[in-house]
């Protein structure tokens, strides 16, 4: 008695919010936050040891531990709170977190086959009794070399041999998977005066969040460089977050190529097996810089000296699952964790970020000057008068500028943010419109395959070459995506070598590093895309930007459609005239005395930022009121819709704050499920936290679903 060990262990079962106590048994070593293999009922289940402990009176037989998964904590204790955190202020279980923050080689419960890759090593122990003289000409060459890959030496027999005698000995070692390519070439970088007044206002060795407001081409990214240097220079760490990082290679190289190899990349676009070496290559303390995607938040370094979020508009940053975290709140918290400065950057700040600088919790720093003193000329183009001339894609105007681009040798980016060749199919005689089975919404026609898909679901099906319902051959698809724009612009300029980049031409991995890189070498003269081709790139000889439909974000039904707009073309018109060539942006649309427009237009975001103030304030959205979104979902649309009046009356009666809803979600159904949506608009958090806890807990079974979502990037 008294030498027993306990641990408490956090098992891996979501809806299960406690631990559970086993006995470590005698020569096990375990520690708070590594992984164990735990017996639970009649089922073996992983689980996070929270904590270990001597003394224990349990009045029931505690069970064993089966086994250690890790051989050290694989949560340290920052993370270990970092995760009572995110399910304390996302309403989502601690087990859910702590995965989240882990790669997911790491993770309990699938069962990849990710391990450390290793590579076999030869080196001499002794040269006694070597007999041949071939024997002899291996082993003298294992020592010149002091170690020798075992793959290298052909002669397989006189190596084993040569092991048995225990002349020389064999090794694992272990090797990463991402090669590093890129050679190091530190460039003297020469700072504006702009860049060098932000560099002396932030502050190090205290928590302080900077929101660094900086027009595009204004040289953010020496600016990070820069910070990231100092605090390398004081032996520490730093985190720089990028949206998206597969589709800003250019960003990491200019990274990769600065710092060298003390730079470990975090992206989705890497394999399970990649990822695991890179996190592990941050947790040895062998890089000091992390850059990546939202989830290189998590990086577990341990002397933290920056966090920096570059685009921190980007929507990228709040995960879409749950735990539905956002990167900003994690900064934060890890900025105060460690006295660190939190640099937000973007040209186009979300209208939460730049109030909160406003009032003061942020620090607002601006560069409002682009680095080659040229920001783009942006025109509009109404398509209305442009339609009774007769020009349905490209006004006249832009059908000009671009030949003469064209003929300067020069490139041209042109935007339209819809996928596909059609957005919709549908017959000219009775009506009918061919949609998605699952989701109930039209389907897109997709030239190549000849085939209808749905973009939620990815279902696809046949085109119909007669109406199904009326027999009539007069079905034809309208709108356009820019599969179909592609073809167009094709068609229309004699001299147009085009690529196209959306998801359709991005699913292969590298194919977006691929596109990016043959459009900057000048195999092509234009790059057509959707909002991908809008954020981070820089191409020298892009001199005209073209949006087609700049207005057809401002449909989208969410109170944040004007913001999009105003960043998507903003961005977009930034990729112009970023070298000593000035550079031209056309928009083209019918709806083009909107404010997110004009102000994008005149590069105005404070125009555009009072402008949308004002109705966030009458139609009480953020950053006056915060949104909670309680989406209710199921197979049977009767009980849905039940379920969430119910919920609804039990908020109504409970809480004073504006209750909208139960009303079908944007989109009712996907995927043959139903999706009925409350919104609160709401204060304090604290006023309606124990009511939406009630809420959760009351449906975590069963066959209606409620997923509660505190601040929603879109409603
Ligand atoms: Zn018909
Ligand atoms: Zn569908």
């Amino acid at each position: 008695m008294g030498d027993n060990m306990y641990a408490d262990i956090l098992v891996e079962i979501n809806s299960l919010e406690k631990t559970f106590t086993y006995k470590i048994p005698s020569g096990i070593n375990a520690l708070a936050g590594e992984r164990a293999l735990v017996p639970f009922g009649s089922r073996k289940l992983e689980g996070f040891i929270m904590k270990t402990y001597k003394e224990g009176n349990f009045d029931y037989e505690v069970k064993d531990i089966i086994s250690l998964i890790d051989d050290h904590p694989v949560i340290n204790k920052e993370m270990m709170e970092l995760g009572k955190y995110i399910s304390n202020k996302n309403l989502s279980s601690l087990i859910s977190a702590y995965q989240t923050m882990l790669p997911r080689a790491l993770k309990a419960k699938i069962k990849s086959n990710i391990n450390k890759k290793y590579l076999i090593f030869l080196k001499c122990v002794s040269s006694n009794n070597i007999k041949t003289e071939k024997q002899k000409e291996i082993y003298n060459y294992i020592l010149d070399k002091g170690e020798v890959l075992k793959s290298e030496i052909s002669s397989k027999a006189i190596v084993k041999t040569l092991i048995s005698n225990g002349n020389i000995k064999e090794y694992k070692k272990e090797i990463y998977r991402l090669d590093d390519k890129i050679k190091k070439i530190k460039k003297n970088y020469v700072l504006t005066k702009e860049q060098k007044d932000v560099l002396t206002k932030i502050e190090f060795g205290k928590f302080k969040p900077y929101l660094l407001h900086g027009v595009t081409g204004s040289g953010k990214t020496l600016v990070y460089i820069k910070l990231i240097e100092k605090v390398l220079e004081s032996g520490k760490e730093a985190i720089l977050l990028v949206p998206e990082i597969s589709l800003t290679p250019q960003v990491v190289d200019i990274f990769k190529s600065h710092f060298g190899e003390v730079v470990a990349i975090l992206h989705s676009g890497l394999s399970d097996g990649e990822k695991f070496d890179e996190w592990r290559k941050i947790e040895r303390g062998e890089v000091s810089i992390a850059i990546g995607a939202r989830s290189a938040i998590f990086a577990p370094f341990t002397k933290l000296g920056i966090i920096i979020i570059d685009e921190e508009h980007s929507t990228s940053y709040k995960q879409d699952n749950i735990p539905r975290y956002s990167a900003l709140d994690i900064a934060l918290k890890r900025g105060m964790t460690y006295f660190i400065p939190v640099v937000l950057g973007s040209a186009t700040p979300s209208v939460e970020s730049y109030t909160r600088a406003k009032i003061g919790v942020y620090e607002l720093l601006e560069m409002k000057e682009r680095v080659n003193k040229n920001l783009p000329k942006v025109e509009l183009i109404d398509m209305k008068d442009e339609f009774k001339k007769g020009n349905r894609i490209f006004s006249s105007l832009v059908v000009s500028k671009i030949n003469e681009r064209l003929d300067n040798n020069e490139q041209v980016i042109i935007l339209l943010n819809r996928r596909g060749f059609s957005t919709v199919v549908s017959c000219h005689d009775c009506g009918f419109t061919h949609k998605c089975p699952n989701c109930d919404i039209p389907l897109t026609y997709h030239k190549k395959g000849n085939i209808m898909k749905c973009h939620y679901c990815d279902y696809s099906s046949p085109k119909y070459l007669e109406c199904p319902e009326c027999r009539s051959r007069n079905i034809n698809s309208f709108g356009m995506g820019t599969e179909k724009l592609e073809e167009i612009i094709n068609s229309t300029f004699d001299k147009a070598k085009t690529i196209r980049m959306d998801v359709d031409t991005t699913r292969k991995k590298n194919a977006h590093k691929r596109i990016i890189d043959d459009f900057g070498s000048g195999k092509y003269n234009i790059l057509v895309g959707t909002q991908m081709i809008a954020k981070g790139l820089d191409f020298p000889l892009v001199t005209l930007v073209v949006v087609v439909s700049g207005d057809a974000s401002l449909n989208i039904p969410d109170f944040r459609s004007a913001e999009r707009t105003y960043q998507l073309l903003s961005q977009v018109a930034g990729r112009a005239g970023r070298a000593s060539l000035p550079g031209e942006v056309i928009i083209q649309g019918f709806n083009m005395n909107h404010y997110s427009i004009i102000s994008a237009k005149d590069n105005n975001y404070e125009l555009f930022y009072k402008e949308e103030m004002k109705i966030r304030k009458t139609l009480k959205y953020p950053p006056y009121y915060n949104l909670c979104l309680i989406k209710v979902s199921g197979k049977n649309s009767d009980k849905v819709f039940d379920e969430a009046s119910k919920i609804s009356v039990y908020l109504k009666s409970h809480i004073k704050d504006i209750i909208l809803g139960p009303s079908f979600s944007s989109m009712p159904k996907v995927n043959n499920v139903y999706y009925v949506q409350i919104i609160i608009k709401f204060k304090n958090t604290k006023d309606i936290i124990n009511e939406l806890l009630f809420i959760r807990d009351r449906y975590k079974k069963g066959t209606i679903f409620v997923d509660i979502d505190l601040n929603p990037i879109k409603i």
